[in-house]
């Protein structure tokens, strides 16, 4: 008889744990999983698809302008917002079926309660305690909205996407992903929106040319983003809400989406009480091979605080079945790991930043070229592309690739596995461009740009 009810017990049906329990029950390992919410976690309900869908729905609106230069006429477009929730609905529980069906297939035991740990090989669950040999926790995060008066009145990425209705105005809080794409969106959906950010250029790690080439393009567009400012206080009057800015002064909106981070969900877990070492923000601390300070124990995706994207996730899951249940112990590589951010034009981005690529390297070529899209020329459409090389000059190999611009995580996708592989830029330069694409700038770009510490510095 085994000694244990299940070989792995999967705390979050998420990204990550979903992964896990379905690769190690694939295996043979008798997995159970429990979710407190809904099927597939933050990336299916209130993160990447949902997000995406919404990406779509508010670009329209350029297409619709885009499209008269080709000599079409739409009339004047109308947006309701219902509708767009609602088949976002529906294609979210379509996918919650999915996930529910691949577990099960998998013969993966589920349990739709929420789970704790009650001892290093046992969790509480649904009123009852059942023991494993080990212990995944895999319970993401939830977003974070700083200690401000008038904090309760301020929505979170979790409720904006079932908002019962539209609002005119909104303020955006926030320079990371969720703010910068939701900005995008509300706007593009016809909101007036204005993002704050406390620092001075958003999208703080990325690319310098990359953060000031997207906020001048967002403000070409309308969009009202302020730097160095923050709200101190909120206060509602009746359907309005009133922002106090750090600097005294007062806008007045009717919703407030605050962007400000996630934190790892560990909280009341009994994770500490196991034994088990949190790190400063609440994330499970695990060592390479994502094993926790309790030999049973072990962690994976947003909960253990490292790259909060689904396909890190996804990794972390593959590497933990195979060093419980495969015997190899594998852990996951976050070297150039491409990212996208579903900002209006979006960015696209692998490997380093100039800075980054300077630290390291000392002496670097950077190639730049921004230019109208093709599609533009016939639009009067005023976007423009940016697309930016970094190689290392003694070994020649590109090291860092960035764009903003249409398609750019589709572009970048590519351009992650020749960074993979090494490519130096004589490779990009050997590469046939395919014509007429945006893509093909990227293996185009002969001269760098001249090493002008100046031009670094206005960045
Ligand atoms: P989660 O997906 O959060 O899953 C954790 C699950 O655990 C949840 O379902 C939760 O309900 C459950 N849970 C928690 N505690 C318990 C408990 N005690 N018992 C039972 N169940 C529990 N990443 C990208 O790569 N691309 C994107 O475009 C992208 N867009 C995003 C947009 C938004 C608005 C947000 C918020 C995130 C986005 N992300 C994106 C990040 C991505 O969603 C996360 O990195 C990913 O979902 C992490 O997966 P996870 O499995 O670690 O956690
Ligand atoms: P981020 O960590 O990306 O950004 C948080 C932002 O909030 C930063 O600009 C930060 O400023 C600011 N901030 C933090 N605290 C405060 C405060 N007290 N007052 C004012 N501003 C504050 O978090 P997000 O919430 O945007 O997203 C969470 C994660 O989810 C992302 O990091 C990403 O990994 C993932 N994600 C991925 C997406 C994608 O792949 N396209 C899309 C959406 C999310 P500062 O920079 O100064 O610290």
């Amino acid at each position: 008889m085994a000694k244990y009810d299940y070989d792995m017990f999967v705390i979050g049906a998420g990204s990550a744990g979903v992964r896990a329990a379905r690769f190690a029950a694939n295996i043979g390992a008798r997995v159970a999983v429990a979710e407190d919410s809904d099927m597939g976690g933050t990336c299916v309900n209130v993160g990447c698809i949902p997000k995406k869908l919404f990406v779509y729905a508010s670009h329209y609106v350029h297409d619709f302008e885009d499209a008269a230069g080709y000599g079409w006429s739409v009339g004047e477009p109308t947006f309701d917002w219902n509708t767009l929730r609602d088949n976002k609905d529906k294609e979210i529980e379509r996918l919650n079926g999915i996930y529910v069906r691949l577990l099960e297939n998998a013969g993966v035991e589920i349990f739709r309660a929420r789970a704790t740990v009650a001892d290093p090989h046992t969790v509480e669950v649904d009123g009852r305690r059942v023991t494993a040999q080990y212990i995944l926790v895999a319970t993401g995060g939830w977003p974070v909205v700083p200690e401000i008066a008038g904090k309760e009145h301020a929505i979170t990425s979790n409720e904006v996407f079932h908002l019962e209705r539209l609002p005119k105005r909104a303020i955006v809080v926030g320079g990371g992903y969720i703010a910068v794409e939701f900005t995008g969106i509300l706007h593009g959906l016809g909101v007036e929106v204005t993002e704050l950010y406390r620092g001075p250029v958003f999208l703080r790690g990325f690319d310098d040319d990359v953060r000031h080439f997207l906020a001048d393009e967002m403000r070409k567009a309308g969009i009202d983003l302020r730097f160095n400012c923050n709200v101190a206080r909120i206060e509602r009057s009746g359907d309005v809400l009133l922002a106090e800015l750090e600097d005294g002064s007062e806008l007045e909106t009717d919703l407030i989406l605050y962007a400000t981070g996630r934190a790892p969900n560990t909280a009341g877990l009994g994770l500490e009480e196991a034994g088990v070492e949190l790190d400063r923000k609440g994330a499970v601390v695990v060592d390479d091979y994502f094993k926790s300070s309790v030999d049973s124990i072990y962690a994976i995706g947003d909960v253990i605080a490292r790259v909060q994207l689904t396909p890190v996730a996804l990794a972390e899951g593959m590497a933990v079945v195979k060093t419980l249940f495969e015997g190899e112990p594998t852990g996951a590589d976050y070297h150039g790991i491409p990212t996208a951010v579903f900002s209006q034009p979006p960015i696209g981005t692998v490997g380093l930043t100039e800075a980054q690529a300077r630290d390291k390297y000392g002496e670097v070529d950077v190639y730049i070229s921004t230019f109208t899209a093709l599609k533009h020329t016939l639009t009067g459409s005023e976007e423009k592309t940016l697309m930016k090389l970094i190689v290392d000059r003694a070994s020649d190999r590109v090291v860092g690739c960035h764009m903003v611009g249409p398609d750019a995580g589709e572009i970048t996708q590519g351009l992650g596995i020749a960074l993979k592989a090494g490519a130096t830029k004589a490779v990009f330069d050997a590469t046939i461009g395919i014509h007429p694409t945006a893509a093909e700038e990227f293996v185009t770009m002969r001269e760098p740009v001249p090493d002008d510490p100046e031009r670094r510095a206005a960045e």
